[in-house]
């Protein structure tokens, strides 16, 4: 694979990576063919040739939890409470206003928005509820069609609820008629059920039958009393269950005692779930009802860490009832992960890059020879400098082909 960069059919010249090292990266194929410290060249205007100079290459960027189906929302459709309860009902009130054609172009609109970023990889879940049948699911697999050439997707059926007992059999039949329509990941909100652990069942059940993986919008909320996350890691240990999941939000941890804590991110770890904590949207949402003492929310993202979790971070809902801000770019997730989440630079750029992928279930991609040459060169000169500026001068490298110069 170590072609020298003469054959090559692009060339990044004179970009810093993450280490300091300014190198010429060579690109064949769609892969990395040959990365070497830089020399000075003689003429810049050979077909493929990018200036990298000023700029810092980063991993491709990974958002793990994005809801296009409910993007640029925000003018239509208010919460007056500014709560979970009050995005969730606005959203319902307003359903009927949701058209599918609608839900395709802000959902294009999105992704086109995270593309221009950097990202790469995308995992976004869509309403699957009684009054909305299919709708949003046909919608974004239309997107993840048509989107192909500029990112990866994923569409996850986030089934409503209750899914137990006789009222929720209609959301039952609709899960199954998610996973017959092809989506790649089926979720649900255990935490708003009737029966949060006869949920879970249901959908571990369900995402084993389809050997789909599952992600849970898990404890959403600051009761000490809700314990998705816990039920969650129990199952999937009793059971030996090999169904890949991945918890979001579970910010309901971020309350516990702290001997709680511990005993639930050991159980965690044990079953190789990766939890996607989701800063921007949290930190909105919950807290709202305390004056003194008001919690985060966000889950324990260091305590995790520790024991061994594999933590991701999303950015969830963009400029909707759930999150009025938020501009599609992992850079500020990072950032919240670092400000909130306490979470060094180094380390926080991680959880937009390598273990979002790992929560996906997708393969690591980094910036070596024979990897995949999807990246992304942003004008700083660190990666601490990248998180901090969030500098909107970009160049997007896919498959070897530059995708975006500037937003
Ligand atoms: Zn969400």
């Amino acid at each position: 694979m170590n072609s020298p960069s003469s054959s090559a059919d692009g060339v990044v010249h004179g970009v810093r990576l993450i280490s300091g090292d300014v190198v010429d990266i060579a690109m064949s194929g769609g892969l990395i063919v040959d990365i070497k410290k830089s020399t000075p060249v003689a003429s810049r205007q050979t077909e493929g040739f990018i200036d990298g100079r000023e700029y810092l290459a980063l991993p491709s960027l990974v958002e793990p939890h994005a809801h296009l189906d409910k993007a640029f929302l925000s003018e239509r459709i208010d919460n007056p409470t500014g709560d979970l309860m009050g995005a969730i009902n606005g959203i319902e009130a307003a359903r009927e206003s949701l058209t599918y054609g609608d839900t395709v172009e802000r959902a294009t609109r999105a992704t086109q928005l995270m593309s221009s970023r950097g990202v790469q990889s995308i995992r976004s879940h869509a309403d699957t509820t009684v009054d909305s049948g299919l709708s949003n699911v046909h919608a974004l697999l239309e997107v993840k069609g048509q989107s192909s050439s500029i990112i990866d997707m994923q569409v996850a059926a986030l089934i409503g609820w209750p899914l137990t007992g006789a009222r929720g059999a209609d959301n039952r039949a609709l899960a199954r008629a998610a996973i017959a329509a092809g989506v790649d990941v089926i979720g649900g909100c255990p935490h708003l059920d009737d029966d949060p652990a006869g949920a879970l069942r249901f959908l571990f059940e369900l995402a084993s039958e389809a050997g789909v993986p599952l992600d849970l919008h898990a404890d959403e909320n600051t009761r000490l009393d809700s314990s998705d996350l816990e039920h969650c890691a129990d199952l999937k240990l009793s059971t030996g269950s090999t169904v890949a999941v991945a918890a979001s939000h579970c910010v309901s941890l971020g309350v516990q005692p702290e001997d709680a804590q511990h005993r639930i991110a050991d159980k965690v770890a044990a079953a190789s779930i990766s939890v996607i904590t989701l800063p921007l949207t949290n930190l909105y949402l919950q807290g709202r009802d305390r004056t003194t003492h008001v919690p985060r929310g966000l889950t324990p993202v260091s305590l995790l860490r520790a024991h061994g979790v594999n933590v991701a971070a999303g950015g969830d809902n963009m400029q909707d009832p759930f999150n009025p801000l938020g501009k599609g770019d992992p850079l500020e997730t990072a950032g919240y992960v670092v400000l909130a989440g306490h979470v060094l630079t180094d380390d926080a750029i991680h959880t937009v890059t390598t273990n979002a992928r790992q929560a996906m279930g997708v393969a690591p991609v980094d910036i070596s020879v024979g990897a995949p040459a999807d990246f992304l060169l942003i004008r700083a000169h660190t990666l601490r400098e990248a998180l901090a500026m969030q500098s909107t001068e970009r160049i997007v490298i896919r498959r070897g082909q530059r995708l975006h110069s500037r937003l």
